[in-house]
């Protein structure tokens, strides 16, 4: 049985696929309404943030909970009817997930991932957002 109806997941599909994603154009008014200047997908950088603060050398990372597994989130379950397919798959793009962040990390940024049912939720996604870029510049 599928935890996922096919419906949902067409749309998880459609999520990741995209650039110009829901959950990312919520994020990325949200630095530019505060005052923050940033840069988009920046093919330079390991695993292509999704928001680059060049300055800040702080880069934030959005991640749809489904291919990216969500940790613990209810949207993360892989579908039970082709589980072959699906869990080496899922699993190569957390292996994946993990050595850009440490790429980055060990490059000298700062990563904040953000979690496509945290956005979609309005989870404090304003108050992260300055506690991990500190405050905008002053103009
Ligand atoms: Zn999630």
């Amino acid at each position: 049985m599928d935890r996922i109806s096919p419906t949902n997941r067409s749309q998880n599909m459609a999520a990741i696929k995209g650039k110009d994603t829901k959950p990312e154009m919520i994020v990325r008014r949200l630095p530019h309404s505060l005052g923050y200047r940033y840069r988009l997908h920046r093919n330079d950088l390991p695993g292509k943030p999704d928001i680059v603060f060049i300055g800040r050398r702080k880069a934030i990372q959005i991640h749809g909970c489904f291919w990216h597994q969500h940790p613990g989130c209810k949207s993360a379950h892989v579908p039970l009817s082709r589980i072959e397919y699906w869990q080496p798959k899922l699993a190569r793009n957390v292996t994946r997930d993990k050595a850009n962040l440490e790429a980055l990390s060990a490059a000298g940024w700062d990563v904040m991932v953000l979690w496509e049912c945290e956005i979609k939720r309005g989870d404090d996604i304003q108050e992260k957002l300055v506690n991990f870029l500190g405050r905008p510049a002053a103009s």
